[in-house]
């Protein structure tokens, strides 16, 4: 996406930056149901997440825009460093719901996954291993 100077000074006036550099910065006009904020240009209406991450990286994005799940609760946010490019593969899991893989690549086959009672997620044997192996160690060298 391309935006003229104009645009880009437009988009800022938009935004509301007083809380530093670090802070979320918040969308101020329209937002979407969905709570991200637009902005119109060229007659298009556009994620304005989705403009703070391309004027960061300077060119246009291929992949999804995506706020920080640990440092941005905020999807009306405009701080470029709050947000990441997904790559194409994030784009397809939005859209896939039956994954083949765990989100480490292993492979959600029958003797790998079972399937959680209470929200029926699925959980990757390899991984919750893993996982209780580390938890273990962590516990018994803090003891
Ligand atoms: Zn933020
Ligand atoms: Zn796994």
């Amino acid at each position: 996406m391309q935006l003229s100077d104009k645009d880009i000074e437009r988009f800022w006036q938009k935004v509301d930056r007083s809380g530093g550099p670090e802070a979320c910065w918040p969308w101020l006009a329209s937002l979407t149901t969905e709570g991200y904020g637009q902005f119109g240009a060229n007659g298009k209406i556009l994620g304005a997440h989705r403009i703070a991450l391309e004027l960061r990286l300077g060119r246009p994005l291929v992949g999804l825009a995506l706020h920080e799940p640990i440092v941005c609760h905020n999807r009306a946010c405009c701080n470029g460093l709050h947000i990441r490019e997904g790559t194409i593969q994030d784009n397809a899991d939005d859209t896939v719901i039956d994954r083949t893989h765990c989100p480490h690549g292993h492979l959600y086959d029958e003797r790998n996954t079972y399937v959680r009672k209470d929200n029926r997620a699925r959980v990757c044997r390899e991984c919750s291993r893993a996982w209780q192996r580390k938890w273990r160690q962590a516990r018994s060298s803090g003891a």
